[in-house]
């Protein structure tokens, strides 16, 4: 059997590591980029390499951001006595697009789930409970995904930051149960955001 240059097989086997890359996509990809001009390959090879070295999250809001505290965080328009919280980045911009929400926000980094060893010490809880006791945060949005999991954490948080006397909201279940806050149409997140109710 003919075999393929290592250094091609070697690309491909990469490609097929990544999220939704399967074999054939993977092959298509790594031939693609041998017929690529150098100065390409090399554009997107030092794009992989920067997203590394310099996109961190920031010290607040735990946002990604190439400066920190991150834009949002240092935005003086926005209200910073209504924080929104969410599970990962990536809700920030489905947030952004949508909503009009003109607060701040804390990603958790993930959602509560015992049975995959998440519990509250894996999630950046804590430091939102510090933001909440620092004071001026006057209502806490919790805007985790209409799961099972999200469900869990939100109750959790009620838990730890009701007590301390903030107003805490839950968006509306306009969302579809089980589905994801990255993946809900702009009219139904924008709706859930003025229906949200207190917890
Ligand atoms: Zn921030």
């Amino acid at each position: 059997m003919v075999k393929r240059p290592k250094p091609l097989s070697v690309l491909i086997e990469r490609l097929n590591k990544l999220p939704g890359i399967g074999e054939r996509s993977a092959q298509r990809i790594a031939y693609h980029i041998l017929k690529t001009p150098e100065k390409d390959a090399e554009k997107l090879s030092r794009a992989i390499m920067e997203v590394k070295e310099k996109v961190i999250h920031c010290s607040l809001c735990y946002n990604l951001t190439d400066q920190d505290p991150c834009q949002l965080c240092q935005d003086p328009s926005r209200d910073k006595g209504t924080v929104c919280v969410i599970e990962e980045p990536g809700d920030i911009y489905s947030i952004e697009k949508a909503a009009g929400f003109k607060g701040l926000y804390h990603v958790l980094m993930g959602a509560l789930s015992p049975l995959d060893g998440i519990g509250p010490e894996q999630l950046r809880i804590e430091p939102l409970v510090e933001r909440v006791k620092e004071g001026g945060v006057k209502e806490v949005i919790v805007a985790t995904n209409p799961t099972l999991s999200g469900e869990a954490t939100a109750m959790y948080l009620l838990k730890v930051l009701k007590p301390l006397g903030v107003k805490m909201t839950r968006i509306a279940h306009g969302l579809p149960v089980g589905g994801n806050l990255e993946f809900a149409d702009e009219v139904t997140l924008a709706r859930s955001f003025q229906g949200r109710q207190e917890l």
